[in-house]
């Protein structure tokens, strides 16, 4: 959704004017008795405002979102952003600019706000298959969007919100115009069949695609298990996005930084047990060693410099002890 902002307002200054504590408050107002209502979790302070809700189970139950109430009901449903900006920016998206008829000279001249709304738990999921046995092929690549009849309903559901969000006074005060501002979609496209097409027609990618090798039990259509080996192939791990067995609720960075600390932590305990392992077998030859001669400050040294090298020097050593003992 697009709205126009007032033309006094540069949009640094909007920016500042309009902060996430001012949407709280926005929120508080549209609903005293329910003050994290439409939005409960607020982040950010400047630039984008980032918002999260999750939606009660009559919302869900009439959205016919069942597989949400099922499976993921403690999730949050819906992110708003808003930018103090134009997002996307109309040039980058044909279908805006044919669909509204605007140029991109005319959309420089004046301020603009964006909300954007993000469905965070989708029940539809996409599709990728891997097309050829040559890796450099890409994959064919079917997102799927809003198969699922509930996740468009969701987010018609959040537009007519955002619609209530911008008729607050705290924030119809920022913006010039009719209908609050609102410039797109605009007070004409009002039914949910309108509301479907325009939604269909301006929807972009957040590219927080995962899961496509996710990590489940063996017999569950699944890649990788819980220590992120790849079923059924020898000393091969999958660690990023990928492996995730649930779509999260939040932009997924941070939450992949915790898979890559658990998969270093996984690895280095494994190589951990094999330098225990070679502690012990050291131990168990070392009179061997003495009677052979073969034990001298050389290998000592070798034996402290790292894991990886330990790794290394316990097949060679172990090979020359076989062969002699
Ligand atoms: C424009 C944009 C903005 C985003 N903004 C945010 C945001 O604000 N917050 C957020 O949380 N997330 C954001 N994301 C999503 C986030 O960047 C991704 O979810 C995340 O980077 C995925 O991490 P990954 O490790 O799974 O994969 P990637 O980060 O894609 O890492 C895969 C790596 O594998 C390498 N690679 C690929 N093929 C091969 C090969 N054959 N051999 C060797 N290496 C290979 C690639 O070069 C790449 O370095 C954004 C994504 C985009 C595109």
């Amino acid at each position: 959704m697009i709205l126009q902002s007032t033309d006094a307002a540069s949009t640094n200054q909007f920016q500042q004017n309009m902060t996430a504590q001012m949407i709280a408050e926005v929120a508080k107002a549209q609903n005293p008795a329910s003050p994290t209502d439409p939005l409960n979790t607020i982040d950010g302070i400047s630039g984008p405002a980032y918002s999260f809700k999750k939606l009660n189970l009559s919302d869900l139950e009439a959205v016919g979102a069942y597989n949400l109430i099922a499976n993921q009901s403690d999730q949050a449903n819906l992110e708003v952003i808003l930018w103090t900006s134009l997002y996307p920016p109309p040039k980058n998206v044909p279908t805006i600019n044919d669909y509204y008829n605007f140029t991109a000279a005319n959309w420089e001249e004046k301020s603009y706000v964006t909300l954007s709304s993000y469905l965070l738990a989708p029940s539809t999921s996409g599709t990728l298959t891997i097309n050829s046995t040559d890796a450099s092929k890409t994959p064919v690549i079917n997102i799927s969007c809003y198969e699922a009849a509930s996740d468009m309903n969701i987010q018609i559901l959040s537009l007519r919100r955002l619609r209530t969000l911008i008729s607050q006074p705290e924030f119809s005060k920022y913006t010039v115009g009719p209908a609050n501002g609102e410039l797109i979609p605009g007070p004409n496209v009002q039914s949910d069949e309108d509301l479907a097409t325009f939604i269909r027609e301006t929807s972009v990618s957040s590219a927080h695609q995962s899961g496509t090798a996710s990590m489940r039990p063996l017999d569950d259509e699944s890649v990788v298990s819980s220590e992120l080996k790849v079923y059924g192939v020898q000393g091969l791990r999958v660690v990023d996005a990928s492996i995730m067995p649930l779509f999260i609720d939040q932009h997924p960075t941070a939450a992949i930084y915790m898979i890559a600390e658990k998969a270093s932590a996984m690895i280095i305990e494994e190589l951990a047990s094999i330098f225990t392992g070679f502690e012990r077998y050291r131990a168990s030859v070392a009179p061997l060693e003495r009677a052979y001669g073969l034990q001298n400050d050389q290998t000592e040294t070798e034996h402290s410099v790292s894991a990886g090298h330990e790794r290394w020097h316990v097949f060679t050593t172990t090979l020359v002890y076989c062969q002699d003992v």
